[in-house]
């Protein structure tokens, strides 16, 4: 027999093994009962899998979902690995044909539901065979104090009765001590080893913000991932359906998924979602298990979910394949008054614990620490000192505004001279001072505080007063929530206590250390070549394309280029049946590619620096920027541009010459009057300059820099052939 470490590199192509998978491993050949708890991605399933080719026999996989079992027997067969399955979507020939391969040892692993395997036929059939052991996947489902129980999972307490001498090993992602000796009681494991792993997953980037115009902020994190897959997550039905329409209308490529769809549409919606048919799912909590892609990109969450436990876990399915992913969420107080009323309904104890549950949500968003570090220790963890890296807070996306007292204390007054009458929309306007007509009518131009926050940015002033709200210094009541001030936001009135605000740091976003790593000496170009081609092969032969290539797989084969199918052999993740499968045509793409854009083969990893591109910045353009230039075509002007983004002038012309610039206008108007614009113009022939310094000095500082900007975008243009002239 092999070796596990053999049989991983061969069956696999991977030359480490993650923390406790050889522990896990080690258990499962000496054939002592084990439970093992690793995070969603930890890599359960390999701690089975090549065991089960290092045993005699054939080992018994219990699994909850159909669609789970069919993704890793396929994923399996495409790895060459002898895998099976038997449930209720086989024809009877295809039953008797499992019933022969196993008969005639040609299956290693074999997967059922638990219903299935516990059937009187099953068990007894199983009895004649040589049986190596059991696993059971995703084993929380048999405790009632997890949180999805299955009923059919209690029938595998008579397990240990049946096959007294086969080894039972239960995994699972639910951490807490409860759950887990409830497995070790309802399996009856005989003096289990146990492997706790870390759950903290060091990939993952998590940033949390307050919600103020969310659907902008969701297409931020969406523009970051173009050509990705991600998931958004809301919380009602009525919210996935209305998120996913209005995406749907801004040109991406997204499907809905919650438990109102009928079963064919939102099976319809996961296989796509699989296939890479679309990039985004938008759904409820009920899009969850049985999501096997390992390369998802980015977890959304629109709004709070209801606990730390379900943010693990949803935000979990993001780089499963152990490459950096986003997590983000989007919360506001009216988050936490939506879970309390459609928890209203529950009986007394179950609401109480789903309060504490809410209030660590809570403490999550509006926490300063990093955010891994908080995540860690709530599941009983520590993490050790320094920055992580990988979080909002670390990464410095924001800091602290440097008079918190105030800035609080100027709005709490505001709304305390509202008579405490209007909703957080209403009192960020009278702050900043808006012309609003409402505004005006009221008369609220004349209260004290209008006006007060004038110099700050709306969206700013909007953000603080969610944070204010989410520590509980306002109050949002009722179907207007409007805003009142809590006895809390009192004290920061009379000066007692000092809140907590936070802006975006002025500085650009610092990249996650876990993304520069990963894409250290990868060609993108070609690595983007090799997606189109992963995506053709998955198509020819009906599976996700994530199951012939990890996206890792495909990294390191546009990082090392191998030029023949041996070289492609140590490429992480490719194992013989991959290589003999895909071999050919992937380096076939690989060395076409590189004799044609004139790139090195053969890479050694160390020599595998990053190549150094000129390229012009091709980052994906902002959700914002999208808009203003949508804007621009219809010809409005800068300050309603200003106006309907909500952005300052400076920005806004940065947004502008970059349009004129990419769609070659040559008209300045409406931007840039003619008169100012041929000003410009006669400044540029006498100084001889088309640089801005000079041309300001020239127009004795007559016409502002902005509109100089404008100006020479243009007159570059008119110099330049192609360029759509208005005259
Ligand atoms: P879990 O069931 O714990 O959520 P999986 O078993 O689905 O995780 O594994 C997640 C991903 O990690 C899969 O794509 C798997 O192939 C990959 N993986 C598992 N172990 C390793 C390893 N040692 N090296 C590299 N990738 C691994
Ligand atoms: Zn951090």
């Amino acid at each position: 027999m092999e070796s596990c470490s053999e049989v991983v590199r061969k069956f696999w192509g991977y030359d480490e093994l993650r923390p406790l998978q050889a522990e896990a491993m080690q258990a499962v050949v000496a054939g002592r009962d084990s439970l093992v708890v690793l995070p969603t991605g930890g890599g359960k399933s390999l701690c089975f899998q090549a065991p089960a080719l290092c045993l005699p026999g054939v080992a018994v996989v219990v699994s909850p979902l159909i669609s789970l079992m069919k993704d890793q027997v396929d994923a399996l067969v495409d790895r060459g690995v002898l895998a099976a399955l038997v449930n209720s979507t086989l024809s009877a020939d295809e039953r008797r044909r499992v019933a022969d391969e196993l008969r005639g040892e040609r299956v290693k692993l074999l997967y059922l539901s638990p219903e299935r395997l516990m059937s009187e036929r099953m068990l007894h059939f199983l009895q004649q065979l040589q049986v190596s052991f059991f696993a059971i996947d995703e084993a929380h489902c048999i405790s009632q104090w997890g949180h999805d129980f299955r009923p059919e999972y209690r029938m595998l307490s008579v397990l240990k009765e049946s096959f007294p001498h086969a080894a039972i090993h239960a995994y699972t992602a639910t951490a807490t001590a409860q759950v887990r000796s409830e497995i070790v009681r309802e399996l009856r494991l005989n003096n289990p080893e146990t492997l706790v792993g870390s759950f903290d997953r060091p990939n993952l980037v998590y940033r949390a913000s307050p919600r103020v115009d969310g659907f902008q902020q969701i297409c931020e994190v969406i523009d970051r991932h173009r050509d990705e897959s991600g998931i958004v997550y809301c919380i009602r039905r009525a919210d996935v359906d209305a998120l996913c329409a209005k995406l749907t209308a801004a040109g991406h490529s997204a499907a809905a998924y919650h438990a109102g769809m009928d079963e064919a549409a939102r099976h319809a919606s996961q296989e796509a979602f699989a296939n890479e048919a679309v990039k985004i799912v938008v759904a409820t909590v009920a899009f969850g298990m049985g999501i096997d892609k390992s390369n998802v990109r980015y977890v959304i969450h629109a709004a709070a979910p209801k606990s730390l436990e379900n943010y693990q876990q949803e935000s979990g399915r993001a780089g499963r394949d152990g490459l950096e992913a986003e997590c983000c969420m989007f919360y506001s107080a009216a988050d936490f008054l939506t879970w309390r009323k459609l928890q209203q309904g529950l009986p007394q104890e179950a609401l109480e614990a789903s309060i504490a549950l809410l209030a660590g949500m809570e403490r999550y968003c509006s926490t300063t620490d990093c955010r891994h570090r908080t995540i860690a220790r709530y599941f009983g963890q520590d993490l050790a000192d320094g920055a992580c890296g990988a979080c909002d807070v670390c990464l410095a996306d924001v800091e602290y505004v440097a008079e918190p007292l105030v800035l609080a204390q100027k709005i709490l007054s505001c709304v305390a001279r509202l008579q405490e009458n209007y909703g957080a929309g209403y009192v960020g306007l009278v702050l900043s001072g808006s012309r609003d007509q409402r505004i005006m009518e009221l008369g609220h131009d004349q209260l004290s505080t209008y006006g007060l926050l004038a110099e700050h940015d709306r969206r700013h002033i909007r953000g603080w007063i969610e944070q204010l709200a989410a520590q509980d210094y306002l109050q949002k009541v009722g179907e207007y929530t409007v805003l009142k001030l809590t006895p809390a936001g009192w004290q920061v009135l009379r000066g007692e206590v000092v809140p907590r605000l936070l802006k975006p740091a002025g500085r650009p976003r610092r990249e996650a250390r876990t993304a520069i790593e990963s894409w250290e000496g990868v060609d993108r170009e070609l690595f983007e070549e090799l997606r189109l081609l992963r995506r053709r092969k998955a198509e020819e032969q009906g599976l996700p394309p994530f199951v012939v290539f990890s996206d890792v797989t495909l990294r390191d084969l546009a990082r090392r280029r191998p030029s023949t199918p041996e070289a492609m052999l140590a490429v992480h993740g490719v194992g013989q049946a991959k290589c003999a499968r895909y071999g050919e045509e992937f380096v076939g793409a690989i060395v076409e590619y590189c004799r044609r854009c004139d790139v090195a083969l053969d890479v050694s990893p160390a020599a595998a620096a990053p190549r150094i591109v000129e390229a012009i910045d091709e980052r994906p353009a902002t959700a914002s920027k999208l808009r203003a230039w949508e804007l621009f075509t219809q010809k409005v002007s800068l300050d309603d541009v200003c106006g309907a983004l909500d952005r300052a002038p400076s920005t806004v012309v940065g947004y502008l010459v970059e349009y004129i610039e990419r769609q070659k206008i040559g008209d300045p108007e409406p931007w840039l009057d003619r008169a100012m614009f041929e000003r410009v113009r006669t400044a540029a022939v006498v100084a001889k300059s088309g640089r801005l310094k000079p041309l300001f000095d020239a127009l004795e500082g007559a016409v502002p820099y902005d509109r100089i900007r404008i100006a020479v975008a243009v007159l570059r243009n008119l110099s330049s052939p192609g360029t759509t002239r208005a005259d």
